[in-house]
C-alpha cells in the first residue's frame, strides 16, 4: 500500500469512529475526497484503494483531470468552488454534483447547458454560515427561499446544505455553525424543497461535523497532504 493509500485508509476510519462515536448508522456519512492541486495519478491511487466520489474547486483543472481519467467511468465529480458563468458549460456536461449553489443566475444557465441524456445535477446551496465577507454563498435566512428557486429548474435536482465553517473556530463555534445548518434543512423541507444532505466538515472539523448530522464530509489534505498553490 502507498503512503498515500495508507492516509485514505486513516481517514476512512476516523470516519467510521466518527459516525459511531455520533450513534449515526454505519456508512451514513460519504467521504468526497478533495483532490484540488494534487495530480491525476493521484486520484489515481485513491480510486484503486476503493474511493469514487472526489471534490474539485477549480474548474480548469477539474477539466483537464477528466480528459486524463476518462477511462474511469464510475468516478462521481463534486464541484465544491466557485463557478464562473464562462465555465457553467463544464459542470453542466461533466459534473454529478455541485455544491456551491448561491446564483439562481448560473445554475440555470447549468440547467440549460445539461445534455438531456444526463441525470439531473445533484446540487447543494451553499450558505455562508460564518458572515464573513470573503466567504461565498447565500445569507442563511435566504437558503430556502433559493432552494425553492433552484428546485424548479429541470435539470437540476436540489439535495441539499453546504458550508465551510470560519477557520480557527472553537469546538463550541463549530457546533453552533453546524447545528444551524440542520435547522434551515429542515426549513428548506417545510418550505417544500425535499432534501436530505448536508455538505459540511472538512480534515480539521469533520468529527464534530458529522456529531452535527453532515451526510457528506469534504475531506482533502488529511488524504493527499499539504496543496502547494504555487505551482
Ligand atoms: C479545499 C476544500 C476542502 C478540503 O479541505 P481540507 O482542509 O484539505 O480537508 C473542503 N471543502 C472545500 C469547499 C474546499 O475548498
Amino acid at each position: 500500500m502507498s503512503g498515500l493509500q495508507q492516509h485514505y485508509q486513516t481517514v476512512l476510519s476516523s470516519l467510521a469512529r466518527a459516525t459511531e462515536e455520533a450513534g449515526r448508522l454505519k456508512d451514513s456519512v460519504k467521504l468526497v475526497a478533495v483532490s484540488k492541486t494534487f495530480p491525476s495519478e493521484d486520484i489515481r491511487e485513491v480510486y484503486a484503494a476503493g474511493q469514487r466520489d472526489f471534490g474539485e474547486n477549480y474548474i480548469q483543472e477539474w477539466y483537464d483531470k477528466t480528459q486524463t481519467l476518462a477511462d474511469l467511468p464510475d468516478i462521481v465529480w463534486h464541484i465544491i468552488g466557485d463557478v464562473q458563468s464562462n465555465k457553467t458549460k463544464y459542470v453542466a456536461e461533466r459534473a454529478h454534483w455541485l455544491h456551491t449553489v448561491g446564483r439562481l443566475k448560473t445554475v440555470q444557465r447549468i440547467s440549460n447547458q445539461r445534455p438531456s441524456e444526463m441525470p439531473p445535477l445533484q446540487v447543494c446551496i451553499e450558505v455562508n454560515i460564518s458572515g464573513e465577507a470573503a466567504k461565498h454563498g447565500v445569507k442563511p435566512e435566504e437558503a430556502a427561499g433559493l432552494a425553492v428557486e433552484v428546485a424548479k429548474l429541470p435539470n437540476i435536482q436540489v439535495r441539499g446544505l453546504m458550508c465551510v465553517a470560519k477557520a480557527d473556530s472553537s469546538d463550541d463555534e463549530l457546533r453552533r455553525q453546524f447545528s444551524i445548518m440542520q435547522e434551515l434543512l429542515a426549513e428548506m423541507n417545510m418550505a417544500g424543497v425535499k432534501a436530505d444532505v448536508l455538505s459540511m466538515g472538512m480534515s480539521g472539523d469533520m468529527r464534530i461535523a458529522v456529531k452535527c448530522g453532515a451526510t457528506h464530509v469534504r475531506i482533502g489534505s488529511a488524504i493527499f497532504g499539504r496543496r502547494d498553490y504555487s505551482k
